[in-house]
């Protein structure tokens, strides 16, 4: 009798405790709805970065030292900024993930090979990601060629699987590199609407194939060769499913929860010339 009231009122107090439970569930997971459908803004500067050599005499607009790029880390982490990549940005969107207090996306474009020699490197010792945007063209060149040269390979296939623990892989077109009558992806002058579209789509897929048959993540954001975007660009790559493009005009972008804002994102080129604190101090628009 003792035992079954025992039980009894165990059983009340279990029945309590699951409700109190349930309902703390309940409500946590309402209050976690709200928060994630908040229209929350949030900075993030992007970085762009090119090819990296030792050799002073290529430093310029687009190379840089590996010393100077590990002071931009080092700098990046003393001031408490943590780096994201696309996935982030996507799982922020679409309000399955959070963004860090300072997040700073980083980039590297066209897949130089030496981003593998020396950036690869510096960002894992400091527990940082990076975006390498890849031209199709030049990696698929590289991986039958085999030449491993700092000054002009471009990153192979298995660099890109070796390096992703750090580095998330884009699209930067397969071929779209050639100053001709086109610049970059733009409409050429009396191209007709759908051969163009035509063109742009079997260039950008001719990447992802390369990318995906190898096993990669397939690109969800197009970087734009040279920046160069235009309305149609950007609608024909809404309509093959990317789901940001990165241009090159200079601004640090807000990052809501509305998909449109990660469509032509600003960012930053880095030269040589500039201080670590200078170039971050117009990059991070301290
Ligand atoms: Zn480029």
């Amino acid at each position: 009798m003792r035992l079954g009231f025992r039980r009894t009122a165990v059983q009340v107090v279990c029945t309590v405790l699951a409700l109190c439970g349930l309902i703390g569930l309940v409500r946590g997971g309402a209050d976690s709805v709200t928060a994630f459908g908040e229209e929350v803004a949030v900075r993030v500067p992007i970085l762009m970065y090119h090819s990296i050599l030792k050799d002073g005499a290529r430093q310029g607009k687009y190379v840089i030292s590996p010393d100077v790029l590990g002071a931009d880390l080092d700098y990046l982490k003393k001031e408490g900024y943590e780096t994201i990549t696309v996935s982030d940005l996507l799982a922020y969107v679409d309000g399955s993930g959070q963004l860090p207090a300072k997040p700073v996306m980083i980039t590297f474009d066209d897949g130089y090979y030496n981003n593998y020699v020396y950036a690869y490197p510096l960002l894992k010792d400091r527990g940082m990601r990076a975006v390498i945007s890849i031209i199709g063209y030049q990696t698929d060149f590289f991986s039958q060629n085999g030449q491993e040269n700092a000054y002009w390979s471009h990153l192979k296939l298995e660099h890109l699987s070796a390096m992703q623990d750090v580095i998330e892989v884009q699209n930067h077109s397969w071929n779209l590199h050639e100053y001709g009558e086109r610049r970059g992806c733009l409409r050429r002058r009396g191209e007709d609407q759908s051969s163009y579209a035509n063109f742009l789509r079997q260039d950008t897929e001719q990447t992802q194939e390369l990318l995906t048959e190898a096993g990669l993540p397939t690109p969800q954001c197009y970087t734009y060769p040279f920046g160069a975007c235009s309305d149609e660009s950007e609608q024909i790559l809404k309509d093959m499913g990317f789901l940001c493009t990165l241009g090159c005009e200079e601004r640090v972008n807000t990052v809501t929860r509305d998909p449109e804002c990660l469509y032509e994102m600003g960012r930053f080129n880095r030269p040589t010339v500039m201080s670590t604190a200078a170039y971050m101090k117009k990059a991070l628009g301290e």
